[in-house]
């Protein structure tokens, strides 16, 4: 482990056998830091993920790859885990230093291509028209219908457009290095978790180190909610997708996990079983709810969140019902809740 020159935080982790993490860190968010992987190769060293763009977390990089001794303009790739600005916010400022590919997988890659190409308006009035949908109260859609040219616009409206495709099942570029790229949709249509299928440097029993993005995390669970997508009205399944994906990510059994936030740890078979208990319990608790006939927007006012709804910032609210309405969609793919015919806004009871 290098120490930073404070002395405080160390910037960069060494976990052995030529991998190491970075503390990049995410303004005004109670995650507080993303962990970027820095992977050496025989071609030089490629990061698993970038972090926030924002000029604190770019010099947090930097100074974590001096610590790693090497640089910026030294990298020659950069694998991303899913298209959200905490893993991928840099990627364009990395691949401008230094000439690095950008890789992604391709659901991810097609979300990060409409961001750049939607104009604002069309976001807003695709969220008016879901939230109506939803049974949102009018004045919670009103602002949406403000003209966009008197609002801020959205943060990160230009990510950078990744220039390799991850394709699941198959190795990463990597030379002298053995990392399989795993799909892992749910948290986003695209996420995919990095196997590095080599003996773990500690010879800690399982199958290698597992680069797990968000999807699997020591303590706490990603946000699961629709694939929002203004040009596609399929009806998807992301919880169902996570919960498979969760399966598919223990059955592999890593030594060791990876993750992009918290901190590495080990057992991830206990950790899916946990995950996939809490999420039958939610699931369970909802059905109770809808004893009731409720619009995605009611059952969302009454899930259990981390404060009160009242408190609940606007932002967030369209957050929590598009969670409402994942969980929706997987109790009536599951046959254990259904629309009620002729209710509009849509209300969904337990059959
Ligand atoms: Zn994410
Ligand atoms: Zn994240």
């Amino acid at each position: 482990m290098k120490s930073s020159p404070s002395g405080s935080e160390p910037t960069a982790y060494d976990h052995g056998g030529g991998v190491r993490s970075l503390r990049v860190p995410i303004p005004d968010n109670p995650l507080g830091h993303t962990l970027v992987y820095v992977v050496d190769t025989d071609h030089g060293p490629v990061l698993i993920d970038t972090g926030w763009d924002d000029p604190a977390s770019w010099e947090a990089l930097a100074a974590g790859l001096t610590a790693c001794g090497t640089s910026v303009t030294e990298l020659r790739g950069v694998v991303i885990t899913h298209h959200h600005p905490d893993h991928h916010g840099l990627s364009g400022r990395v691949r401008e230093a230094s000439g690095a590919w950008v890789a992604m997988h391709a659901a991810d890659t097609s979300i990060v291509r409409r961001t750049r190409e939607t104009r604002p308006e069309r976001w807003y009035s695709y969220m008016a028209a879901k939230l109506t949908t939803a049974g949102a109260p009018e004045e919670h859609i009103a602002p949406l219908r403000t003209p966009p040219a008197r609002r801020r616009p959205f943060p990160g409206l230009a990510p950078a457009l990744p220039d390799r495709e991850i394709v699941p099942g198959e190795f990463l570029d990597l030379p002298g290095r053995r990392l399989r790229a795993i799909w892992t949709p749910g948290h986003t249509p695209g996420h995919v978790c990095l196997h590095l299928e080599e003996e773990h440097p500690a010879r800690l029993p399982g199958h290698g180190r597992l680069f797990s993005g968000d999807h699997l995390l020591p303590g706490i669970t990603p946000h699961i909610g629709l694939y929002e997508d203004p040009d596609d009205a399929t009806v998807t399944d992301p919880l169902g997708d996570y919960l498979d994906s969760l399966e598919r990510v223990g059955r592999l059994a890593p030594a060791e996990i990876l993750p992009a936030h918290q901190h590495a740890f080990t057992d991830a078979p206990s950790r899916v079983t946990e995950l996939l208990a809490h999420h039958e319990d939610r699931l369970t608790g909802l059905l109770a709810l809808l004893a009731t006939p409720l619009t995605p927007w009611q059952l969302a006012e009454r899930m259990e969140w981390n404060r009160p709804w009242p408190q609940i910032p606007y932002g967030s609210r369209n957050i929590a019902v598009s969670e409402a309405e994942a969980h929706l969609r997987r109790l009536v793919k599951q046959g254990r809740a259904e629309a009620v015919t002729g209710s509009d806004p849509v209300t969904y009871r337990a059959v």
